[in-house]
C-alpha cells in the first residue's frame, strides 16, 4: 500500500561534538522516505531549487522512492537548515532556517501521489499540511509531525491539521506545549479528544486516534484510547548525528502500518481497527530505523542499510525489552 509524504527536502549544515557536514542531503520528507522505503512504495512531494543536485535525487531513486512530484522551482533556493548539538545530543540549537522554495509553495499532487492510501504530513507549515490532506480525502491512514515553531506561530492551523489526521507524532515537549498540559498522558488524551466539526451529510468525523511521543535517547511512548505502550531507544554506544531521527522514526512507524493495512479490506481498516499489537510492532520498527539513522551523519547510514540488519536489531530490541511475569510474594 503506497505512501505519499509531503515535507521538506533540504540541505542541512550540522555540527555535533563528533564532526560536521556542510549542505548535506536532509529534510523531513527525505529522512522519512528512506526509512519507509523498506516497507512500501513511497512518493515524495515537495519543492527544491535549481541548486539541488541530481545526485541527491539519486539517493532517493536508489531506494525506489518516486520523485516525480519533487518540483524544481526555477530560480529558487532549496530549503536550508543549520543546527548544532552539544554533548547532550537530545537538545540542539537551530542556527538558521531558510524556507527558500517553500515560501509560496502550493503542493500539486499527481494522480499517482494522490492515489496512495497512506499519507504522512511531515513537519512543514500547517497550512500546507491541510492543503495536501484536502487533496487526499480518501486516504485510509494519515499521520502528522510538527514542531515548536508552528505551535508558536501557527497554532490554530496546526490544530486544524491535527484534527484531520489519524496519528500525531510529536516530541513530548511539543505535546506539552501544544496542549498546555504538563503530563504526557494527559496531553495525549487531550489531543485524542480533538475532532473536526462534522459537516451535514458527511460521515462521522474521526480525529486522531494514535498519539506517539518521541523522547529522543529515552525512546518513545504510544497513547491510544484503549492503551499505553513505551519502548526505550535501542542502546547505541556511538551516536554521531541525531538529525532526522524523528522523521526516520516516523518512516518506520508509518511504513510498517502501511505494509499491514495492505492485507486488509478498505472496509475494516479504519484507524480504530489498528490493533494495539500492530501498533507496538510498528513502534519497534520505528525505534530500530531511528537507531540506524543516528549512527552517522544525515542520510549516510540509511543509504547503505540492509533489510536484514533491521530484522536482526528488531530481534535484539525484543529480547532486551522482555521480562518474566513471575510474581514475587511481597512483604506488607
Ligand atoms: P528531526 O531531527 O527529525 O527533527 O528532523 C530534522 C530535519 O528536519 C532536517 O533534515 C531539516 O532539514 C528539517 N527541518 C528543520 N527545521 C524544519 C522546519 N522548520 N520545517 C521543515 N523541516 C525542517
Amino acid at each position: 500500500m503506497s505512501i505519499t509524504v509531503v515535507g521538506s527536502i533540504a540541505y542541512d549544515t550540522v555540527k555535533t561534538p563528533f564532526g560536521s557536514r556542510e549542505r548535506m542531503l536532509g529534510g523531513a520528507a527525505v529522512h522519512f522516505a528512506l526509512a519507509a522505503s523498506f516497507f512500501e512504495d513511497v512518493h515524495v512531494v515537495g519543492p527544491v531549487g535549481d541548486d539541488f543536485g541530481e545526485e541527491q535525487l539519486e539517493v532517493l531513486r536508489r531506494r525506489n522512492v518516486d520523485v516525480t512530484d519533487v518540483e524544481r522551482v526555477a530560480g529558487g533556493k532549496t530549503f536550508f537548515w543549520q543546527g548544532e548539538y552539544g554533548w547532550d545530543l537530545n537538545s540542539r540549537e537551530t542556527l538558521d532556517t531558510q524556507l527558500g522554495v517553500f515560501e509560496g509553495f502550493t503542493p500539486k499532487l499527481s494522480e499517482r501521489s494522490r492515489s496512495s492510501d497512506v499519507l504522512f504530513l511531515a513537519n512543514i507549515q500547517p497550512e500546507l499540511q491541510i492543503e495536501v490532506r484536502r487533496q487526499m480525502p480518501d486516504a485510509r491512514f494519515v499521520a502528522l509531525d510538527s514542531m515548536n515553531l508552528w505551535i508558536d506561530i501557527a497554532r490554530d492551523s496546526l490544530v486544524s491539521a491535527i484534527e484531520s489526521v489519524d496519528c500525531v507524532i510529536l516530541n513530548d515537549a511539543e505535546l506539552r506545549q501544544l496542549t498546555g498540559k504538563p503530563n504526557l498522558v494527559t496531553a495525549a488524551r487531550e489531543i485524542l479528544s480533538w475532532a473536526p466539526a462534522g459537516r451535514a451529510g458527511s460521515e462521522q468525523p474521526r480525529g486522531p486516534s494514535v498519539i506517539v511521543a518521541k523522547q529522543g535517547e529515552y525512546g518513545a511512548a504510544l497513547v491510544t484510547r484503549s492503551g499505553f505502550f513505551a519502548l526505550p531507544a535501542y542502546p547505541l554506544e556511538t551516536v554521531i548525528d541525531p538529525t532526522g531521527a524523528g522523521d526516520t522514526f516516523a518512516g518506520g512507524l508509518v511504513g510498517y502500518i502501511a505494509a499491514h493495512l495492505a492485507g486488509r479490506d478498505a472496509g475494516d481498516a479504519g484507524p480504530e481497527e489498528l490493533d494495539e499489537e500492530l501498533l507496538r510492532r510498528a513502534m519497534a520498527h520505528a525505534t530500530v530505523l531511528a537507531s540506524f539513522n543516528v549512527e552517522e551523519f544525515g542520510t549516510e547510514r540509511l543509504e547503505r542499510l540492509a533489510g536484514r540488519e533491521i530484522v536482526a536489531r528488531i530481534a535484539e530490541l525484543h529480547a532486551m525489552t522482555q521480562f518474566s511475569g513471575a510474581p514475587l510474594e511481597l512483604r506488607g
